[in-house]
């Protein structure tokens, strides 16, 4: 495709800006999400032969395909880089059947073992070349330091990913004592000149209302610029950068399952996604656009049931919804930023509408949509809600019935999937992470504990990797990926805990980049 631009879901860039800008720019002018103008279009033929290139050139095809302003050698080169022998299994997102209508896609085989390294793998990559390139154009005169707020998950993702990678650096924060032994330990370890972590004095709240304050600091922000150089920049699941790489695995997986003789090529099946920030699903619905034949997005959701509860009535409504703690944090979340831009799709590309329901949101702290983009809502997304208990008894289910163990979060669409599908539709479920990422509940789920139980002293003393090391051997052959079963000998780089707030933070940063 030649040139594609993007433009933004509220209206305020309507003249579009190119792939580069909108990567580097992360969130358009406005507050709205980047979109392209085109969605490209993908053959049946082109979809099925993926399965004959490794996945790094079916990433390359497909970025492609969406018209980025970047030399097509320079694209193939990142996505080498992005896949190659930093995922555990050659097949970077492989598909398992667990019968003959019921895939796993497993997209846990990057370096952390969590599916953000599906695209933090690639996004710093096509981060740091954008930036060039726009140096290069006189359009940027400075380096980028990424600020990431984690509750455990994205942190190390997003290190791994920046970790090494050209004209940038990475901070990250996560809520000291709010993180499991194995989220600490792959964030305190992490290798690299351009990285640093800290631990704050609070919950993931003061980490990330500390982050949001240290961005709105015009007067910080000249600070950093005149002094170092340096603009921050945040690399959240909004940028389009991190988006495009999801598209990838769906179609990918499709092209696999008719290599494979699951399906014939132009069947059709169904995705089931554990939703939190709605990126994930909604790279599923782009890949439907590009062409893939999927027939119905199913949403999965936890006991935070804000978008089954939207997926089934037309109304978004937070204001009087308590936020719940469940085996699955990374889908635990109330405002789903990402939900604008399928809205934006569904609606036509309605910026005057997607504008109103973002400020009843922000208002009321609730929006509803009309009747023709609900009837465009239900003709593509179906959802459910899966609770707690539910969720470690799917574990145990999936684990007797096909000797597969999967984490909390691919259990939730495990079990959604089993409530949502049709009889005569396969299904792809998408698994989000390793179960070793999540040992102490799936040891809770294999031996029948309920998810608010303690566990057996003798097991709680363990640490993560000690505890992996046991439900590994319990379970016979269940392999603990390299990166994990590790931790426990490396050395530990990062032990400093600052206060919250902005003014810390802020320090913090200087001190960090004074010193490089
Ligand atoms: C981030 C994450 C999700 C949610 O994905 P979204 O794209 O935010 O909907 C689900 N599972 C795991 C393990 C995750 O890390």
């Amino acid at each position: 495709m030649a040139e594609n631009l993007f433009i933004d879901t509220r209206g305020a860039c309507a003249e579009g800006v190119a792939f580069t800008e909108a990567v580097v720019n992360g969130l358009a002018q406005g507050g709205g999400l980047y979109v392209p103008t085109a969605i490209p279009k993908m053959e049946i033929d082109e979809i099925c032969d993926l399965a004959h290139v490794p996945y790094a050139q079916r990433a390359s095809r497909v970025y492609r395909a969406f018209g980025i302003d970047l030399p097509e050698a320079e694209i193939d080169a990142l996505c080498e880089r992005a896949y190659g022998d930093n995922f555990d299994d050659e097949r970077v997102a492989p598909v398992i059947s667990l019968d003959d209508s019921t895939h796993i896609l497993e997209l846990w085989h990057g370096p952390t073992s969590a599916f953000k390294d599906m695209a933090l793998q690639c996004l710093p990559l096509f981060f740091s070349a954008s930036a060039r390139k726009l140096r290069a154009e006189g359009k940027l005169g400075v380096e980028h330091m990424i600020l990431v707020a984690t509750s455990g998950d994205t942190g190390k993702a997003a290190l791994a990913g920046f970790s090494g990678v050209e004209g940038v650096s990475i901070g990250v924060m996560y809520p000291d004592g709010g993180v499991s032994d194995i989220q600490f330990k792959q964030m305190a370890t992490q290798r690299g000149d351009n990285v640093v972590v800290w631990g704050v004095a609070g919950n993931f709240d003061d980490c990330q209302t500390g982050a949001k304050n240290v961005f709105k600091d015009g007067a910080f922000a000249d600070r950093l610029e005149a002094d170092y150089g340096i603009a921050l920049s945040s690399a959240n699941s909004i940028n389009w950068g991190r988006l495009m790489p999801q598209i990838v695995y769906y179609v990918s997986a499709y092209a696999e399952l008719v290599a494979k003789g699951a399906l014939r090529a132009g069947d059709e099946v169904d995705v089931c996604v554990p939703t939190g920030n709605f990126g994930n699903i909604l790279a599923a619905y782009y890949a439907k656009r590009m062409g893939c034949p999927i027939r119905m997005l199913l949403c999965a959701s936890n006991e935070n049931r804000v978008l089954t509860d939207f997926i089934n009535t037309g109304t978004y409504d937070i204001s009087e919804r308590p936020f719940v703690k469940t085996p699955t944090p990374s889908m635990d979340i109330l405002v789903s930023s990402n939900l604008e831009r399928q809205l934006f799709e569904l609606t036509g590309r309605d910026s005057d509408a997607i504008r109103g329901w973002m400020e009843d949101l922000a208002t009321e702290k609730r929006f509803r949509i009309d009747r023709d983009t609900f009837q465009a809502v239900r003709a593509h997304l179906v959802a459910d809600s899966v609770d707690n208990e539910t969720c470690l008894d799917a574990i145990r289910d999936a684990y007797e019935r096909y000797d597969y163990l999967m984490d909390p979060h691919t259990a939730v669409a495990y079990k959604a999937a089993c409530n949502l599908r049709s009889d005569d539709v396969p299904v792809i479920i998408a698994s989000t992470a390793h179960w070793a990422k999540f040992g102490d509940n799936v040891y809770r789920a294999l031996h029948g504990l309920k998810p608010t139980d303690p566990l057996p002293a003798d097991v709680a003393a363990l640490t993560g990797c000690q505890l992996n090391a046991l439900i590994a051997s319990e379970t016979g052959g269940s392999d603990v990926p390299m990166g994990l079963a590790e931790l426990d000998g490396l050395p530990i780089r990062f032990t400093e805990v600052i206060e919250g707030g902005a003014e810390r933070i802020e320090e913090a940063l200087v001190e960090y980049l004074s010193k490089r």
